[in-house]
This record gives C-alpha cells, sequence and structure tokens, in this order.
C-alpha cells in the first residue's frame, strides 16, 4: 500500500501515533508519503524526525504547485499522480477532490467540526 500523511492537525494532533503508524507501515514494506501546504523543506525534515515520523517521500508545497493545481485540489493531485491507497488528511476541503480510488481518513475534532451537519448527507 501507499499511504499519505498530512501534516498540520494531522500527525500534529497524535504524532505518537503516527510515530507508531508510519514506523510498522514501512516495516512490513509499505511506502509513506507526507503530502503537507508547508514550504520549507529542511524544517519540515527536522519535525518529522523530532517527531519520530517514518517516511519514504515527503512532499512540500510551493505556490507554482498551487498555480497549476488550485490550493485544494493541489493534495488530490498528488495522490493521484502517485495512486495513494489511502490519505491521512484533516482539511474536508482537501478531500472533496481526492479520487474514490484512495481512502480518506480525516481526524475529527468535536471543536472544530460539526458533526451534525457531516452526518446529514449520510442519513438525512
Ligand atoms: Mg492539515
Amino acid at each position: 500500500m501507499i499511504v499519505a500523511f498530512d501534516i498540520d492537525d494531522t500527525i500534529t494532533r497524535h504524532p505518537e501515533f503516527f510515530a507508531f503508524l508510519s514506523k510498522n507501515l514501512k516495516n512490513n514494506g509499505h511506502t509513506v508519503v507526507i503530502i503537507t501546504f508547508r514550504e520549507n523543506r529542511t524544517e519540515t525534515e527536522s519535525l518529522l524526525e523530532k517527531l519520530g515520523i517514518a517516511y519514504d517521500k515527503l512532499i512540500t508545497s510551493s505556490l507554482q504547485a498551487h498555480m497549476e493545481h488550485g490550493v485544494d485540489e493541489w493534495k488530490a493531485a498528488i495522490c493521484r499522480e502517485r495512486n495513494v491507497d489511502v490519505f491521512f488528511e484533516d482539511d474536508p476541503r482537501v478531500i472533496t477532490h481526492v479520487d474514490n480510488s484512495t481512502i480518506c481518513m480525516m481526524p475529527i475534532d468535536k471543536d472544530r467540526h460539526d458533526l451534525d451537519s457531516m452526518t446529514e448527507p449520510l442519513f438525512g
């Protein structure tokens, strides 16, 4: 499997879980890709090392990438290009653009997300 993680409000929300998950995925032969809107590669590499995140590829963002794809569409384009199987991402505006062939896992923060409105399309 190819598994992708967002950093801000995903990895950073529960870094111990993502350190465990990323190491176990890699140890079992899967590929871990980090896809982030962060632009400073060196700072981002330091953060991932500090948090103990294991990965194969780090994809940072750029103004040029956003111009080519649109801000919300950029991560979806990366998932498509790299055949990502599972994508952990906190922003529903990003998830909206991801193809159905990629399963999205979104951390829910009850202080941030309106759970009632999120269930309406499913049960309304
Ligand atoms: Mg995020």
